[in-house]
């Protein structure tokens, strides 16, 4: 696919599955992930990753997490920190989800806090950005992502610490995605707005994934587009073979 860019196929899981549910997943997931010269991540409920990461152990396949706190330890009953994740095997984190921006408030400022945050851990930032339908349709997506990448991606970004996911909030869930020419035009613009933030090299090799709705019928000319570095999958990824057959779409 593309030269210098391997590409990543991210499972959210959100809030779904069980205990046993999202270990039999994971184990279905795994059994046929090897197979693929491509990044497979999973991101399940918090309260699942250590047994998700047990079932994954001896596979290729990386664990995420789906949200994390912008500070190492302290006083925030609830929230979990970017070390604890490290601790129990993630290599990535999900910040800036739409619905973590809409459920829980978080700014473009909350969100670079937490990006950075897991850096600091060793984590792999996968920083979310996307317009909503009404600025879609007045023609200010491009104004609105890239007010987001400039305010939500710190200084220091590069290829290893962070992933950019373009998820226009419409398409999540919703059946709708963008055309292929919608997706490539936001693609393009994205990497030109990391260009700026920092600098041509850096830009070259961070990997932008697209989100929303993607399924296997429809995943394979986004896949294939010069920018899109893979896929975050919300709903099909929660059957092992669509998003299997999602993966094999970037090959
Ligand atoms: C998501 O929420 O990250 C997502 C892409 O969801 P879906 O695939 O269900 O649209």
């Amino acid at each position: 696919m593309k030269p210098n860019r391997r590409p990543l196929i991210a499972g959210n899981w959100k809030m779904n599955l069980n205990s046993s549910t999202a270990e039999k997943l994971a184990i279905e997931v795994a059994a046929q992930a090897d197979k693929f010269d491509l990044d497979i991540l999973l991101c399940p409920p918090s309260i699942y990753l250590e047994r998700v990461g047990k079932a994954i152990n001896t596979s290729t396949i990386h664990l995420g997490a789906q949200d994390c706190h912008g500070n190492p330890n302290g006083a925030h009953t609830g929230d979990i920190s970017p070390p604890m994740l490290r601790d129990v095997g993630c290599e990535y984190t999900i910040v800036g989800h739409s619905e973590r921006r809409a459920d829980h408030v978080e700014t473009n400022q909350i969100v670079a806090a937490k990006a950075e945050s897991a850096w600091a851990a060793g984590i792999t930032s996968i920083i979310c950005v996307g317009e909503t339908d009404d600025e879609r349709s007045s023609g200010a997506a491009l104004n609105s992502v890239s007010a987001q990448i400039h305010s939500s991606v710190p200084d220091g970004a590069d290829a290893k610490n962070t992933v950019i996911a373009y998820e226009p909030i419409w398409a999540i869930g919703s059946g709708k995605t963008p055309t292929t020419t919608e997706v490539a035009q936001m693609h393009g613009a994205i990497r030109g707005f990391l260009k700026q933030l920092v600098g041509e090299k850096s830009a070259q090799g961070i990997r932008i994934i697209y989100g929303g709705s993607l399924k296997a019928n429809n995943a394979r000319p986004l896949m294939a587009l010069a920018d899109v570095d893979g896929g975050l999958i919300g709903g099909a990824s929660l059957t092992a073979l669509e998003f299997i057959a999602i993966a094999e779409s970037c090959l």
